[in-house]
């Protein structure tokens, strides 16, 4: 029998959310709980070149298409997903996407909620495109370029995603850009475990705003963020997952959730071009589900 809420806490949890909400508090936490406590495992930011040395398919041929899987971060199947109750964002009542995410801006604010805002941040890189996007890319964090400009993607790498996205048949103003973390981890480190589960909360409400057909997660970063999975970058790439924004509800009854694809990250596919042609194959599958076209000089 699955655990369920006794009806009376329910009421007393909601009650008390409630109470916070009215004061302006809207970020709850709450750790995994699992019956089944090695099937939900914590993300785990992995060094792309760390995936190269486990992976030892990588460069070889891709796998066939594995069937659509389902991610539920945070919650176990058949566990009554308390997050339903506390789920309460300020933006929710807003249908205005442009709206939502300048809400979710300013609460964010001078974000000093984790380590990083005082590593050597020059700003705070919220994201950039299309607030009514149908494809949506997240990285990991903001680089040096990112961080003097504010804006994701702007750098070698973000060059590489214009043309990746170009590539596509659509154009990078069509698109929405997001990071995991929105601070520079000093040195390009990748972020840790803890900054990347403080700010991720805020993507998760970007998402929820934006409410894409389809995530492209950029690299293992992004995608076991978002997953909650730790696995290679060889067992996520190649399929399509069900996407759920952790922890938030759109406003829009009709939106609940999208599919993610995991691909390269742009820099990764620098340090390695051989890669290219498995990054063009995610791609091409997420172009499929959107029903793009490549440009005449791509085919
Ligand atoms: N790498 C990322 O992951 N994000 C950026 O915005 C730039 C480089």
């Amino acid at each position: 029998m699955p655990p369920t809420l006794d009806p009376e806490l329910r009421r007393a949890l909601a009650a008390r959310i409630h109470y916070y909400n009215e004061m302006g508090i809207y970020d709850f936490y709450r750790r995994p709980v699992s019956v089944h406590p090695e099937e939900v495992t914590a993300p785990i930011a992995v060094d792309e070149q760390e995936i190269v040395s486990v992976n030892p398919e990588f460069g070889e041929e891709m796998s066939p298409r594995k069937s659509t899987a389902v991610a539920v971060p945070l919650a176990v199947e058949g566990e009554e997903n308390i997050f339903e109750v506390i789920a309460l964002k300020p933006e929710q009542s807003v249908s205005d996407p442009v709206k939502a995410l300048k809400i979710i801006r300013e609460d964010l604010g001078d974000c000093t909620r984790c380590v990083l805002h005082k590593q050597g941040r020059k700003q705070i890189v919220f994201g950039v495109g299309n607030p009514t996007a149908e494809v949506m890319f997240v990285g990991e964090g903001p680089g040096a370029d990112e961080d003097a400009k504010g804006e994701p993607f702007v750098g070698r790498a973000g060059q590489l995603l214009n043309n990746m996205i170009k590539a596509m048949g659509i154009e990078r103003e069509q698109v929405y850009i997001a990071n995991i973390v929105k601070c520079r981890p000093p040195g390009n480190r990748q972020p840790e475990r803890d900054e990347c589960a403080t700010c991720s909360p805020f993507l998760m409400r970007q998402i929820a705003a934006v409410k894409p057909k389809v995530i492209v997660a950029l690299g293992a970063t992004a995608a076991k963020t978002l997953l909650a999975m730790n696995s290679s970058m060889m067992q996520l790439r190649g399929r399509f997952y069900d996407f759920r924004s952790a922890g938030v509800r759109s406003n829009d009854p009709n939106w609940d959730g999208c599919k993610l694809a995991v691909t390269y990250h742009p820099a990764f596919l620098l340090r390695d071009p051989r890669q290219k042609g498995e990054a063009w194959k995610d791609l091409q599958m997420v172009m499929k589900e959107l029903g793009l076209k490549a440009p005449k000089s791509n085919t």
